[in-house]
């Protein structure tokens, strides 16, 4: 399936300068979701980075994506959410934005010491976001094994504001 003539290109949005990638119409399509799970199973598994316990998605395209990741891997599924949305106690980074900062949150209990997790979302850009998602694995003492994007902006070089774990996209700009 060809994602890139599949996702819609929005310009100006959210902001002036911003070309927004729209993934809604890939989900809209009846095979869609089920050819992006597939790809990333396949780069995943071309990785040789051995079992993955949990999938973390980021909030909230990084839930469709990543949940869906989870139950084709058979294993378990984490959400990292904006801040005051998760009830119990929670593991918190803040992080900079162009203006001003942001703020993730993982639920505390949420993955056990040692587990080998990958982090799904749908776009890196500049790679803050993924980056402050690698911050709250690390409280959690879990273990980071690799990164998965639908789309990576390969001109923003967001790769290079991540830890050092295999990075696997499968639509590049
Ligand atoms: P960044 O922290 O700069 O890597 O931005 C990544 C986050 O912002 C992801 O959660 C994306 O959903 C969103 N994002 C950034 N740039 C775009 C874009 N051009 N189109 C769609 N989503 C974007």
């Amino acid at each position: 399936m060809d994602f890139k003539s599949i996702i819609r290109d929005i310009p100006d949005f959210p902001q002036q300068g911003i070309m927004f990638r729209d993934i809604t119409p890939l989900l809209a399509h009846p095979q869609g979701l089920t050819a992006v799970i597939q790809g990333f199973k396949t780069k995943i598994a071309e990785l040789n980075i051995g079992e993955i316990d949990c999938i973390i998605g980021i909030e909230s395209r990084g839930f469709i994506l990543g949940a869906s990741l989870a139950m084709a891997l058979g294993c378990s599924f984490v959400p990292v959410r904006k801040p005051k949305k998760l009830p119990s106690a929670v593991f918190r980074v803040e992080y900079a934005l162009e203006y001003g900062t942001d703020i993730l949150e993982m639920h505390q209990d949420a993955i056990a010491s040692g587990k080998r997790v990958m982090i799904i979302d749908d776009v890196i850009a500049t790679g803050g976001t993924a980056a402050a998602a690698s911050k709250l694995v690390e409280q959690s003492g879990a273990e980071l094994v690799g990164y998965g994007f639908l789309i990576e902006l390969d001109f923003l070089n967001g790769r290079k504001a991540l830890p050092e774990v295999p990075i696997v996209s499968l639509v590049n700009y």
